[in-house]
């Protein structure tokens, strides 16, 4: 199995170390080139989404990136990468996004909570987060924090508002290999 991890900008370092501990190939997307590269899934980092989707333009991969996903290619997004792939950005998942939900004082906060699917409660490290205010049909929603949704799937397209590579728990990264 080989993962492509998005690196025009972000924490995309701590996802190849994440994947690493848990045995599995990685590589890095910069261009259009990389993202020729046969893969089986592909993370999109935390970072700044506008930043994201610019360089995503800017360096041709909008389409690239958007038609692969829509034909299936398993994706994990967090926190901006789980903006990029909302009605506004990618629009590959059916979920409607707010963005830096907390406001500024509470934008980074740390928690421990429930997810579907993993059987004990995981760290949950927010940074400036968003969260997810409504989805559509098709999108199940797996992390509920304080009322808001942090984390949901649609198909093979999965997404958390917080950032599960800052944490030793590789409990989600491994949900996402599961999924492909
Ligand atoms: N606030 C960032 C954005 O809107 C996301 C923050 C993050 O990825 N940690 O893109």
């Amino acid at each position: 199995m080989k993962i492509a991890i998005l690196a025009l900008q972000g924490a995309f370092e701590e996802h190849r170390q994440m994947l690493l501990k848990l045995g599995v190939e990685s590589f890095f997307v910069r261009n259009a080139a990389d993202w020729e590269r046969p893969k089986d899934g592909l993370i999109i980092p935390g970072g700044e989404s506008t930043t994201i989707l610019k360089l995503l333009n800017d360096l041709s991969l909008y389409d690239a990136v958007r038609n692969e996903i829509l034909a299936g290619l398993p994706v994990f997004g967090t926190c901006a990468g789980l903006i990029m792939l909302d009605s506004k950005h990618l629009n590959t998942m059916n979920i409607q996004v707010k963005r830096n939900a907390y406001g500024r004082q509470l934008g980074s906060f740390y928690h421990e909570g429930k997810f579907d699917g993993i059987d004990r409660n995981i760290p949950m490290t927010f940074i400036r987060a968003p969260y997810i205010e409504s989805v559509g049909n098709r999108v199940e929603i797996l992390s509920v924090v304080d009322g808001n949704i942090v984390a949901a799937r649609q198909d093979n397209q999965v997404v958390t508002a917080f950032h599960p590579e800052l944490n030793e728990d590789t409990a989600v990264h491994e949900y996402f290999l599961k999924m492909i």
